[in-house]
Formats: structure tokens, C-alpha cells, sequence
């Protein structure tokens, strides 16, 4: 049998890991109950991670890293005594930490792993996720977004007859709706046969922590209304008041009031205050009740992309350790009605969907099926003729099935143009500064003539990251580019920047759409011209009746145009 591969959660507030055992994913108890703080700690000379490094945090927040996964992807840098960090090295050190607590604990040899992210990552932040993984000595065969991996949890249930409330074991949309600590995210889902993710939208930015600052915020206020300091930007007392924030709010999901009581909250000074006061969960809920709004318009959006009503939903599957807030479910209660049902482990179905979809790739016989989608549209930046404004033109729209291969067509602007710069956007607006930009690179032409066809294909793989591929049609002049997170121009980032400063008159332009315009134009004049000049009469004769087809398929504008226009570029090329 193939080695195992491990599912690892590698959340903002906690990780964990999984392994499918007896068909069964099962949670390794490391840190006790498998949810291992996602903290660093440095004390003295060791390097503590996990729940020693959580206990440190509150008293030692110089010396801690908390809440890591909202920096991947970035270049931000991380002080942890003497030594600087990037945030995936620190994702590394908790990676390890799990990989070693597993080998120490039951003797396993954890190498191969599926590690979750949420679904709304970018490229950048789910190859910083991989490179956490490498650092780490881990190699990681897949990364899957979490509300999905939750599906393929809750589907195994189903598929098992566990789902004790499916009397029937069959149901055909489901929500997930994920809260954990740093990012929200939604899914909607298609169950049959196979698992197909309809529809993912969400937030990296809105979790747990914003509800424990809203709180630090009440604290804060608290102390200043009783004649104490502001120390709102004092961070020793913020952690400390973060830290009894979260407990406090944990608390109010099983009780109707709580009594938070805290002395010797240090500050600037070197005075002690003391803070104590009783919140109720009504006034914790009235505060957060923005955030709860928030993922509720979220909610509403993945409805409409997916093109069914809340009605139509079955099943809503709570994800994330923020469900067991009472509000959240009410408000899904009011939006579902009876769809909404509790959910043992909301922190570990993640976890458990890895190791599930880990075995789906060692080939065990596990029956599911996954369909995932891109979360975001993937575009170009490119010049639109008709009102001279740089537009971002979709190449893979949001919501496409994963893997995707997509290309389209663009053109130069001007004759004999060198150079066509290509900037890679993420996101659904036509404004590129709106988007996110995740790579740039430029395509050398070849001499020709204006309006000459550039075709730019990306391709999304099934960890959700993007290859672009350009060619100057006709001439074989190609590039191809894979994004890096700490590069993301691609290799060509300093040439680009050189280019940028140059004037027009070194021919570099942006490359504009025309699926209709002139570079289709541009193709039947060239292959008018080349019909000609070339003397064998067979070749005369297979691009004639080539162009007539893709004529006539252009003035149609039917489906079999973009292969004939292929056809024909590639015949072009021959001759
Ligand atoms: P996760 O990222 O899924 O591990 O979720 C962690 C978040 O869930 C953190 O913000 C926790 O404070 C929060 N959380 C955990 N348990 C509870 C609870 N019983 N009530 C409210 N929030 C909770």
C-alpha cells in the first residue's frame, strides 16, 4: 500500500490533522484534543509552538506570532527575537510541529499531505501555503479549499447513512457556511453522484478575531470610563484583554451574561489597572451584529451565482468554531428555517474532508467524487479600443469547474510592436485597480503587421493556482509564465519595470481585446495575403476552402469558430 496521506487544517486560530483509519477520518489528539493553537511562542532559547505557545501568548505577545494565516501570500515581515521571519516560515514551524507531535505520540510517518485553505485564497496565498508545507519537509500532493473538504466530510456522513436527520440519505443542495477564526467563507453544493461546488464566495478578512476585537474595544472603554488610560494602542494590554475577550465570548455561547474580572493589566507607565464589569450575551450581540450582516449578504451572493433560492437548500453545514455563537444559527434559522441543524465538530470537519480527499489520492476506495469551482474570475488587463480605458477582459470566469484550461484572443495595437505587456488580474471588476493583481509579464512579437492576434491561455489547476501561456499567433512566439507569491510579476519583473518608464516609442503597449475586432480582421487578411504568395496548389487549395469555412463560421458567429480559428493559425504556421 502507498504511504498515507495526512489532512492538515492549517487554520488562522487553530490546526489540525487527520488520517483516514478503518475508512474513518480520524483526528490525531495532539495538544490534547487535536485543535492545536495556530501560536509561536519564543521562550529563552526554545521555540514553542501549539498550546504551550498559546499559553505564553497574553504575558509574552513580543515574543509570539498568533493569527499567521492572515499574512500569507505577503511579504511581511514577523520579529521573533533576534531572528526575522516570513509568515510562511512561521506556517512551516506549526506544520512541523504537527508532523512531529504525530510521529512522537503514535509512531506515524507523516510525509504526504493535503493541507486546506479557504476558498477564497488567492494564487499568492495558496503557494505560500505550499512553500509553508515544503519549509516544513512536507510534500504537499494537493490544497483544497476548506468548505469543500467540510462537503466531502458531511457527504461521507450521508453517503454512510450517519446523517441521522436525512431519513431518506439524500439531499441535493447544501450550504457551508464557515466562520472560523480569521476568514469566512460560503459554498454552495450540488450532491449527487459527485460533489459539485455551484457557487464559493467569502471574506479573508472576517472571523472570530474581529468579534474578540470588537469586544478588547469594550474592554478598553470600560477602563477608560473608570478613569483609567487609553491603552488602546498599548499592545501588551491588548493582548492581555484579546486573550480574556475570546474567553469571554466563548463563554456567552453556553451562558446569558458574563463577569469578566481582570487585574494587573500592565500599562505604558508601569501602573497596573484592573478591568470588571459583566457583559450579556443581547449586548455582545447587538455590538457584532455588523460582522453577523456581513456574512449574511455573503450568503445571499453565493445564492445568486448559483442561480437556486434559500428555499432550495437542504442542508446548511456549520463550519468553523464561530458557529457555536447562538446568533449565527438563528439568523441561518431565519434565512433556511429548518434547513439549519447543529453540528458536533464544526472545528474538525475540515480536517476530516483532507485526510478524506488524502485517501481519494492513494487510491482508496472511497466513492465521492469532488467538482470544486474557481472563487474568483481570473482576467487581463487590456486596452479597450472603443473608450481607450484599460479593461480587465475575464479569461476564467468565477465559478468555473476546476482543473480549467480558458484562452481568448487580444491584439496589438500598432504595427511592428515589440512587446505586449500581459498583467494577470484576480477579481470580478472591469476596473484592473479594483482586482487583484497577481502577475505581469510581456510577450516579444515579431515584426507584423497592427492588430495582430496575441492568444493568451491560463490554466487553473486543481490547488487553485494559475499558469498563463501567450503566443503571437502566426509566429510561434510564446511565453509562459507561473506565478510566484513573493514575485508575483513572474521572472520578467525588472525587465517589466524598466519597460514601464519607456515611452511609447519602444512599441510597448497593452495588448486589447478583439474577439470580434480587428484581429480576426488581421487573420483572414493575412491568410488573404499569404494565399497569394504561396505556389504549391495543395496548400492553395486546403487554405482556401480553411478560410471559407472561417469566414462563414465568423459572419455566423458559430460555435466551431474558435476551432477553425486554430485550424487555420496552425495551417498558417505550417506553410
Ligand atoms: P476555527 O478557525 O474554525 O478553529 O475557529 C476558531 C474561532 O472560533 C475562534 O475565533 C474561536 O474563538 C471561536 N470559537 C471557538 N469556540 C467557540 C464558542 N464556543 N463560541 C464562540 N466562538 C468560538
Amino acid at each position: 500500500m502507498s504511504e498515507q496521506i495526512y489532512g492538515i487544517d492549517l487554520g488562522t486560530t487553530n490546526s489540525c490533522l487527520s488520517v483516514l483509519s478503518g475508512g474513518q477520518p480520524r483526528v490525531l489528539p495532539i495538544d490534547g484534543n487535536g485543535l492545536v493553537p495556530s501560536v509561536v511562542s519564543l521562550d529563552g532559547a526554545e521555540l514553542l509552538v501549539g498550546r504551550r505557545a498559546w499559553n505564553r501568548a497574553a504575558a509574552f505577545p513580543e515574543q509570539t506570532i498568533k493569527s499567521v494565516k492572515r499574512l500569507m501570500g505577503s511579504n511581511e515581515k514577523l520579529r521573533l527575537g533576534e531572528k526575522t521571519y516570513q509568515p510562511e516560515d512561521v506556517s512551516a514551524m506549526i506544520l512541523g510541529y504537527l508532523r512531529d507531535e504525530a510521529e512522537r505520540l503514535e509512531g506515524l510517518k507523516v510525509r504526504r499531505v493535503v493541507i486546506t485553505v479557504p476558498a477564497y485564497f488567492s494564487d499568492a496565498q495558496r503557494r505560500a501555503t505550499i512553500e509553508a508545507g515544503q519549509k516544513a519537509g512536507l510534500t504537499v500532493e494537493r490544497i483544497i479549499n476548506e468548505p469543500t473538504a467540510a462537503a466531502l466530510f458531511y457527504d461521507q456522513l450521508r453517503v454512510s447513512g450517519q446523517d441521522s436527520q436525512d431519513g431518506e440519505g439524500r439531499w441535493k443542495y447544501a450550504l457551508v457556511y464557515d466562520l472560523g477564526g480569521g476568514t469566512f467563507d460560503v459554498s454552495i453544493l450540488r450532491l449527487s453522484e459527485i460533489i459539485e461546488v455551484l457557487a464559493s464566495t467569502g471574506d479573508t478578512h472576517l472571523g472570530g478575531d474581529d468579534f474578540d476585537a470588537r469586544l478588547t474595544s469594550r474592554l478598553l472603554e470600560t477602563i477608560r470610563e473608570g478613569g483609567g488610560p487609553d491603552l488602546s494602542q498599548y499592545r501588551p494590554a491588548v493582548a492581555r484583554l484579546t486573550a480574556e475577550a475570546e474567553k469571554a465570548k466563548i463563554i456567552l455561547s453556553q451562558k446569558g451574561t458574563v463577569h469578566i474580572a481582570e487585574a494587573h493589566i500592565p500599562t505604558p507607565d508601569g501602573r497596573p489597572v484592573t478591568v470588571e464589569t459583566d457583559i450579556s450575551r443581547g449586548e455582545f450581540e447587538e455590538m457584532t451584529a455588523y460582522l453577523l450582516e456581513r456574512t449574511t449578504d455573503f450568503v445571499g451572493k453565493a445564492l445568486d451565482e448559483a442561480g437556486i433560492r434559500a428555499s432550495d437548500i437542504d442542508r446548511v453545514l456549520l463550519v468553523g468554531g464561530m458557529t457555536r455563537m447562538p446568533a449565527v444559527g438563528q439568523r441561518l434559522n431565519a434565512i433556511f428555517g429548518q434547513a439549519q441543524r447543529p453540528v458536533v465538530d464544526p472545528d474538525l470537519s475540515v480536517v476530516r474532508g483532507a485526510a478524506i480527499q488524502g485517501a481519494i489520492i492513494t487510491g482508496e476506495n472511497i466513492e465521492q467524487i469532488l467538482l470544486d469551482v474557481t472563487a474568483h474570475t481570473l482576467g487581463l488587463s487590456a486596452l479597450n479600443a472603443r473608450t481607450g480605458n484599460l479593461d480587465c477582459v475575464p479569461i476564467i470566469p468565477r465559478n468555473t469547474p476546476i482543473p480549467a484550461v480558458r484562452s481568448r484572443l487580444f491584439a496589438t495595437t500598432m504595427e511592428n510592436q515589440k512587446k505586449v505587456e500581459l498583467k494577470v488580474y484576480q477579481g470580478e471588476a472591469i476596473d484592473p485597480d479594483q482586482n487583484v493583481l497577481i502577475g505581469a509579464s510581456f510577450l516579444e512579437l515579431a515584426r507584423a503587421e497592427a492588430h495582430c492576434p496575441i492568444e493568451v491561455e491560463y490554466s487553473y489547476d486543481l490547488n487553485g493556482m494559475v499558469h498563463m501561456v501567450a503566443e503571437q499567433k502566426g509566429y510561434s512566439r510564446r511565453t509562459e509564465v507561473r506565478f510566484d507569491s513573493r514575485n508575483p510579476q513572474g521572472d520578467d519583473f525588472q525587465s517589466l519595470d524598466f519597460l514601464d518608464d519607456d515611452d511609447n516609442d519602444d512599441g510597448l503597449e497593452p495588448a486589447s481585446p478583439s474577439r470580434a475586432g480587428e484581429g480576426i480582421n488581421f487573420i483572414t487578411r493575412r491568410a488573404r495575403t499569404l494565399l497569394e504568395k504561396i505556389s504549391k496548389e495543395e496548400n492553395q487549395a486546403v487554405l482556401a476552402s480553411l478560410l471559407e469555412r472561417y469566414e462563414q463560421a465568423l459572419a455566423n458567429d458559430s460555435a466551431d469558430l474558435d476551432d477553425l480559428e486554430d485550424e487555420l493559425l496552425s495551417l498558417m504556421d505550417e506553410i
